[in-house]
């Protein structure tokens, strides 16, 4: 049981699945308390059936964290927790019909079919810009326009000869706003690529790309007086672009910080949406360099990792605003690590991560 718990607590971790699982855990563990309360039945029993002897943490870590099977968003992902959990107690039924695992399985999958975007659409190349070494900007044209939210991700699907282990399906944020004709996906390219990646960068206008799943929260806040700050840690800039190019685009002012964090100065991308954002819309924006042998001579950024010193010297009035944290994994855990210890809240602070790079 140790072995499960741990193991599966691992892989909810990795999907960044947690809330889900700890949503079905405790509308599991409330429903047992209330039905054998009712039933007037041992409770302890009751619970060490539920958590020893029922297969709750397989189901919960393993069946449910299934990525293709989960809701787009953090709140209906809660929702299908909390459905699935109330569905998986032994003594809820409907007149004589009693609930499975299989069934509560089954009935949250519908749940999500409902509740999920259903729009796929196929996208063909127009071009593709190299923006930097190792990062390409992919333009499709659309066969529909896409309904999403700027800072939403899509399930892309390229099939290609010899797929490797790690298959023909990836996640991308849409660098494009909705704003726009054109989709835009920024894409970092890695020297010992997986075969997505290689049959990725041998795209032409001919083969046609499946787009699907619009998901995520990484979106503005309802609020528009909202102070934001944005970090972004390189080919993390791609939900920020969406989100500038929107506000330009619907002429939208909003309180933003941007601070960009790159190795090299040749890896900055999206530099004309960025430079319009701030001079069209304010958009406070630092970058800074963290390879520092090779910063050159004529500098005008901060150089080194953003620490606390650097924030408190941009972002004055640091506890009042929203944080927005985007880019590979430990880039994000870091920083959300160094806002905690200045005291932002963790409702204060919004992640994306990348998986999959470094
Ligand atoms: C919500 C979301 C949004 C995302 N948005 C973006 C985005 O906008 N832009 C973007 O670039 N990425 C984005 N990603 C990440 C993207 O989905 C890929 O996971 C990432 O680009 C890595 O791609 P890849 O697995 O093809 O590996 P690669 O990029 O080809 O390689 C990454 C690393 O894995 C190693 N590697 C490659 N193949 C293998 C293999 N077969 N076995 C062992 N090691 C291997 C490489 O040497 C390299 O070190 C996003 C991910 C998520 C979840």
């Amino acid at each position: 049981m140790h072995t499960v718990f741990l193991g599966g607590f691992m892989i909810a971790r990795k999907l960044r699945q947690e809330d889900m699982v700890w949503s079905f855990g405790g509308a599991t563990l409330v429903g047992v308390c209330i039905a054998t309360l009712i039933q007037k039945e041992n409770i302890l029993q009751a619970l060490q059936q539920m958590f020893v002897q029922s297969p709750l943490f397989f189901f919960a870590f393993i069946m449910l964290t299934e990525p293709l099977t989960a809701p787009p968003t953090k709140l209906l992902r809660r929702l299908y927790g909390i459905l699935t959990g109330i569905l998986f107690i032994p003594q809820i039924h409907l007149g004589t019909l009693y609930f499975t695992p299989e069934l509560a399985l089954v009935i949250g999958n519908v749940f999500t079919y409902l509740v999920s975007p259903k729009q796929k659409v196929f996208l063909k190349l127009s071009r593709k810009i190299r923006m930097a070494p190792g990062v390409v900007d992919f333009i499709f044209k659309s066969s529909q326009k896409l309904a999403f939210l700027p800072g939403q991700y899509m399930e892309f699907t390229l099939p290609h000869a010899h797929p490797d282990s790690r298959g023909n399906r990836r996640y991308f944020t849409l660098a494009s706003s909705p704003t726009e004709n054109a989709v835009h996906l920024g894409i970092r390219f890695s020297e010992m690529g997986s075969s997505f990646k290689k049959a990725m960068y041998r795209m032409d206008g001919r083969t046609p790309i499946l787009a699907a799943q619009i998901a995520g929260d990484f979106t503005l806040p309802a609020n528009p007086r909202q102070k934001l700050v944005f970090i972004a840690g390189g080919i993390g800039i791609t939900p920020f672009r969406s989100m500038l190019k929107y506000l330009l685009d619907m002429q939208q002012r909003r309180d933003i910080i941007l601070l960009y964090i790159n190795k090299t100065v040749d890896e900055i991308v999206y530099k004309d949406v960025l430079s319009a954002a701030q001079s069209y819309l304010g958009v406070k924006t630092y970058y800074t360099l963290t390879d520092t042998a090779a910063v050159p001579r004529n500098w005008f950024g901060f150089v080194g990792r953003i620490n606390e010193a650097m924030m408190l010297q941009v972002v004055p009035d640091y506890p009042e605003r929203t944080y927005y944290i985007s880019g590979p994994p430990e880039m994000v855990r870091a920083y959300e690590n160094m806002l905690k210890d200045m005291a932002v809240k963790s409702d204060q602070i919004k992640k994306d991560f990348f998986p999959g790079l470094t």
